[in-house]
């Protein structure tokens, strides 16, 4: 069974047992539908990442293959992902999308969100971007990466020759972390709140199937991988989720708050070494943004 089945399988899990929770007993299935269920499933052998394509960071031709079944669950290691069909995807994410915006299971975030920041971009993107959680900005628009920062990861986005329309950002956290009394600001979400959140970005990575992820910040790394580890210690090595390549670089954020030079090669290595790994064409202007004459 492939990956992409697994995935899919699991989202309809999902879908129904959210609307059983909602009182809902019976679905409609139609008659083609139920044949298509009874029939034996094909083993095809998964086509490797390498062979994965998107918008501009496109490297060969995928022949469209008919899913397998696997049912690896978020954390576990994954094989090479098959393509999704193209439909069943992006209904399967529509889907997702449609239960993030109604969730509540985070009672206080839900009452005090203006808007769930589900994510934003490609779903068929090469490469994704993991934040922590929206701030007031994304909250207010319901877009993740928005604000000050936000504008920062756009400009280093454009700076690899690609544009946010090709990516896909999300974050750890669907709602803004609430802050009772106080005007302005943010706060780290809790690790109960990262736990109730993060089946959402599993899937959405699992539907997505990336080529590479960049974890912005500790948060994301700690959401994704599970390390607590500082993200001074962690940037720039390559690690791993679940089969696909996972670079942790400093948060924008950070960037605002620390304007040295030094600070934004280092994110900049981080991309090169993202373009590489995606087999990005790097001009010499580009190897050089920020050495020193
Ligand atoms: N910081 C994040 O981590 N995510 C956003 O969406 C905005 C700021």
């Amino acid at each position: 069974m492939s990956d992409a089945y697994g995935q899919l399988l699991d989202a309809t899990i999902q879908h129904l047992e959210d609307l059983k929770s909602r009182g809902v007993r019976n679905v409609a299935v139609s008659p083609e539908t139920l044949h298509a269920l009874a029939q034996p499933v094909k083993t095809i052998p998964a086509p490797t990442q390498a062979s994965k394509t998107g918008s501009k960071i496109s490297m060969t031709t995928p022949s469209p293959q008919p899913a397998e079944l696997s049912l690896a669950l978020p954390g576990e290691a994954a094989p090479a992902s098959t393509p999704l069909d193209p439909k069943a995807k992006a209904a399967a994410f529509a889907a997702l999308r449609e239960r993030a915006l109604a969730c509540v299971k985070c009672p206080h975030l839900a009452s005090s969100r203006k808007n769930v920041v589900f994510g934003v971009g490609s779903i068929d993107a090469q490469l994704m971007f993991v934040g922590e959680a929206p701030g007031a900005d994304e909250d207010e628009q319901g877009e993740p990466f928005v604000g000050r920062a936000g504008q920062l990861l756009t400009k280093i986005i454009q700076a690899t020759g690609l544009q946010r329309a090709d990516v896909y950002i999300g974050n750890i956290l669907k709602c803004r972390p609430d802050t009772p009394g106080q005007s302005a600001g943010n706060r780290k979400p809790t690790s109960d709140e990262m736990a109730t959140c993060i089946p959402y970005l599993h899937e959405q990575i699992d539907l997505i199937q990336p080529r590479v992820i960049v974890a912005l910040g500790a948060t994301a790394v700690e959401g994704l991988l599970g390390k607590t580890i500082g993200i001074t210690k962690l940037r720039g090595g390559w690690k791993t989720y679940r089969g696909t390549p996972l670079m942790p670089t400093y948060h924008p954020a950070y960037l605002l708050r620390n304007q040295a030079m030094s600070e934004k090669r280092k994110v900049w290595e981080d991309m090169l070494a993202v373009m590489e790994k995606l087999g990005m064409a790097i001009s010499e202007k580009q190897r050089n943004y920020f050495l020193k004459g």
